[in-house]
């Protein structure tokens, strides 16, 4: 193992090109012969579309393709690995169970144009992750159609767009506060709204003043987090509702950090109108890189006549029983997916449901908050604390106590990954200047926390007594570290928490 070695894997980071393992003649396969006529392809495409050289392709056998992948993969940071703390995001660990169910036969297999009368059982399955969702939430309606977070959020928007269309107002406003996640604003602008920007308070939170300012009859919506991103309770939730609803405006919920709420709190109780849920955060499917996601939308009464269609239904004894696909929603903002959505996600969050159940959710976000505020009492004698409070299930920190060594947290980032870990979230929440947002799960061990506090207090002590090493961080991945200046520059490559 060379110094450069990963220390939580213990493998070695050296892997030659798959090209450089090659060797003439070796071959990955064995196909069986031939039993129809050779047909030169010149005569079929026209010679002009038959290259005349061989391509240059990697000879090896199977077990030398294999065995070279499966050290690739080893390279990767993975919540099985270790702690993943990226705020917002929610990596949790998910329990294996779910996977096993979601690869039964009978949901893996199917297909999504097979016949209602086939697909019973997953459009069963489908109704009951629709109410559980809506329980857990107190919604009225669930889709489960989105695909991702800021496609529920898309979904959200467009009803409420519908709602007021169908009302006969036009309002061309959506309030975001300054806190939000980047889908917000796009969600409200892809819908044509314009966005207003509302500032949150010195203590981190929206204030009802400042609600009540921004909140003319031009006004559709606001779009709210709760806990907001970072990780703190809008305490005038319930308030804000109704100063936005009282002048005929709607509040869109952006349900991302459910995980804190779940068994406590029901946004729809708060009076949030529509909300997005990330089952690929909260409710345990693996994501970042191992997607697919999948944000279901869920509404109020008054927006389900806008749903997207086919909604999934139980069908009455005299429709034939069962459960079929239901296109009467006339104000239907159409169709957000080919099919169902992404229906192994489906399958995994009704198994993540149904084996905690209320109790074993309720208890989730109990740790989740638990294992935020431990970390945080932990870490804030040295890290500057940006909004010094009780959190939810995350806290965000920053770089200013270390200002004098010039280490930033960028610099921070880097060097946690030469120790195993995935970096946090960072410059994220935009509000908070130098942002390391950590979000830890409720998966998390007591020693697993100590270790990564311990970790993050090296570092300090590193900044302070030796920044070169922090500064030139990571020192043991395959490749040193990436001019990110220039990739904050560059309007495609510049990050966004997922
Ligand atoms: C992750 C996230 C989203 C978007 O969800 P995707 O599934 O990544 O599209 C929106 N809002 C917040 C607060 C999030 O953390």
């Amino acid at each position: 193992m060379r110094p450069g070695a990963n220390v939580t894997s213990g493998l070695a980071y050296e892997e030659p090109l798959i090209f450089e393992l090659s060797r003439p003649g070796r071959v990955g396969y064995s196909l069986p012969a031939s039993d129809v006529p050779a047909v030169d392809p010149a005569e079929v495409l026209g010679a002009d579309h038959v290259r005349s050289d061989d391509p240059v392709l990697p000879e090896l056998s199977e077990v030398d393709v294999v065995r070279h992948f499966t050290r690739l993969s080893t390279w990767n940071a993975a919540v099985d690995l270790g702690l993943y703390p990226l705020g917002s995001c929610t990596m949790k660990y998910n329990p294996r169970v779910n996977e096993k169910l979601a690869r039964l036969p009978g949901f893996a297999g199917g297909h999504p144009l097979q016949p209602a009368a086939l697909s019973q059982g997953f459009l069963e399955l489908m109704v009951e992750l629709e109410n559980q969702l809506a329980e857990v939430s107190g919604m009225d309606r669930v889709s489960l159609q989105p695909a991702a977070g800021a496609q529920g959020e898309l979904a959200g928007i467009m009803m409420i767009r519908a709602y007021h269309e169908q009302r006969g107002e036009h309002r061309s406003v959506v309030l975001v506060p300054d806190s939000a996640h980047g889908t917000n604003p796009a969600s409200a602008a892809l819908n044509s709204y314009d966005v207003e920007t509302i500032p949150s308070g010195d203590d981190g939170i929206l204030h009802p003043d400042a609600v009540s300012r921004a909140m003319t009859p031009e006004v559709a919506g606001i779009m709210l987090t709760n806990p907001n991103t970072l990780g703190l309770f809008e305490e005038h939730v319930a308030r804000i509702c109704e100063i936005v609803h009282a002048k005929g405006g709607l509040v869109y919920g952006d349900g991302a950090n459910l995980n804190a709420l779940m068994g406590i709190a029901r946004p729809g109780d708060l009076g949030i109108d529509v909300m997005h849920f990330n089952l690929h955060k909260t409710f345990s499917t693996p994501h970042g890189g191992g997607g697919p996601g999948s944000g279901p939308v869920g509404v109020k009464n008054l927006l389900a006549p806008f749903l997207p269609v086919p909604m999934v239904r139980r069908l009455a004894d005299s429709e034939g029983g069962g459960f079929g696909l239901d296109y009467e929603f006339p104000h239907s903002i159409g169709r957000l997916h080919g099919n169902f959505g992404n229906v192994g996600m489906f399958v995994r969050a009704f198994a993540y449901l149904r084996s905690l159940g209320p109790n074993g959710l309720r208890r989730c976000s109990e740790m989740a908050v638990l294992n935020a505020n431990y970390l945080l009492a932990r870490l804030r004698d040295v890290y500057h604390v940006a909004y010094d409070r009780p959190v939810m299930h995350e806290c965000v920190l920053s770089d200013r106590n270390l200002e004098p060594t010039g280490i930033t947290t960028m610099d921070v980032a880097k060097r946690l990954i030469d120790y195993g870990y995935h970096p946090p979230t960072i410059y994220f929440p935009l509000i908070v200047h130098g942002a390391i947002m950590i979000e830890p799960t409720e998966s998390e061990s007591l020693e697993g926390l100590d270790r990564f506090v311990e970790t993050l207090r090296a570092i300090e002590r590193e900044a302070r007594e030796e920044p070169q090493l922090v500064r030139d961080a990571p020192h043991r991945t395959p490749h040193s570290r990436l001019d990110e200046t220039r990739a904050a520059r560059h309007p495609v490559l510049r990050w966004q928490p997922d």
